[in-house]
């Protein structure tokens, strides 16, 4: 193993920071995980340790025991101390302004690291230029739940070497992952897909032209989806499933992408899904 496959970095300690940190443990590397709240810290070792004792149950660790795999997780609130990873990979949340002062900071603290973020919708052609390392600027686009989903769609900004994609790559791979290659455009390639999906499938129902079970049983049964698009839209989260049509509709400038209004009527309600209990089904039992 490389330098750069034994030890990462990671920026943020959300949902998708924890999933890439457990993912990474497991696959038998030293990770430091940053975040601002000693909180998000505390709850996000628990969730990990959680996770790595389910693996380990299961017989499926091969890095260790679960203990063992867990020291090898450091946490901090201090960007500095990220320094010494060659890969550091930020999940913090979905704002410009706010990632673009965390890769200013790391330009500075960690001068050497490659940086890549997980960004979901922004430019990493105009992230890269905030900091003075365009060319080791990336994006790793990693699925959630991470330590399930395969992909990680690489995201190539307009000045990333070919080191810099091909070392990532390899990190992808190391972590159990299978690297596709995107070119840096909104929503990428899954979610410029899926989501409009989504959308069409909303105006279905819109016009009534079929119930959303209909819709969901059509789809699932003729064209093999594991999920109908509607269960999926109330999975994701209704609310996030209009902001990216909004981000592909302001990036791609095409009235195709334009939210279907049934979506925004249901965000407006407050029935964005699963999370809060019903979107276009009834969650009784996991909502508010
Ligand atoms: P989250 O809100 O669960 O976690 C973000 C974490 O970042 C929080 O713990 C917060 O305390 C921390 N944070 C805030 N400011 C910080 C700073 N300055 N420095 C360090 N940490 C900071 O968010 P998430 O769902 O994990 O999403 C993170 C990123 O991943 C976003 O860019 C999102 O678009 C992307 N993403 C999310 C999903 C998903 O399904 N949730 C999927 C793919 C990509």
């Amino acid at each position: 193993m490389t330098d750069t496959l034994q030890r990462i970095a990671i920026v943020g300690a959300g949902i998708m920071g924890r999933g890439i940190a457990q993912t990474a443990l497991a696959a038998g590397q030293e990770v430091a995980l940053c975040d601002v709240s000693e909180a998000a810290l505390d709850n996000a070792r628990e969730a990990i340790d959680g996770g790595l004792q389910r693996l380990d149950d299961k017989g499926r660790l091969e890095a260790g025991t679960a203990e063992a795999v867990l020291a090898r997780l450091a946490v901090t609130t201090r960007l500095a101390d990220l320094a010494d990873a060659p890969v550091i990979i930020e999940a913090a949340p979905e704002s410009p302004e706010l990632k673009e002062g965390i890769f200013r900071e790391l330009d500075t603290v960690a001068p050497e690291a490659i940086l890549a973020s997980n960004t979901s919708s922004l430019s990493l052609t105009r992230l890269a230029d905030v900091t003075g390392r365009p060319e080791r600027v990336v994006g790793m686009h990693f699925f959630n739940p991470v330590p399930v989903m395969p992909l990680v769609e690489v995201i190539r900004a307009r000045q990333t070497a070919d080191h810099v994609v091909e070392t990532v790559e390899a990190l992808a791979r190391a972590l159990g992952k299978t690297p596709v290659r995107i070119g840096d455009s909104p929503g990428f390639a899954v979610n410029r897909i899926l989501i409009p999906m989504i959308n069409e499938a909303a105006f279905v129902v819109e016009e009534g032209v079929a119930t959303a079970e209909a819709v969901d049983d059509a789809m699932r049964l003729g064209a093999n989806h594991p999920i109908g698009p509607l269960a999926l839209a109330d999975m994701v989260g209704i609310d996030v499933v209009v902001a990216v049509m909004k981000i592909l509709q302001d990036g791609l400038d095409e009235a195709k992408y334009q939210p279907c209004p049934l979506l925004r009527r249901l965000m407006d309600e407050g029935h964005l899904g699963r999370k809060t209990g019903r979107g276009f089904c009834e969650y009784p039992a996991e909502g508010g």
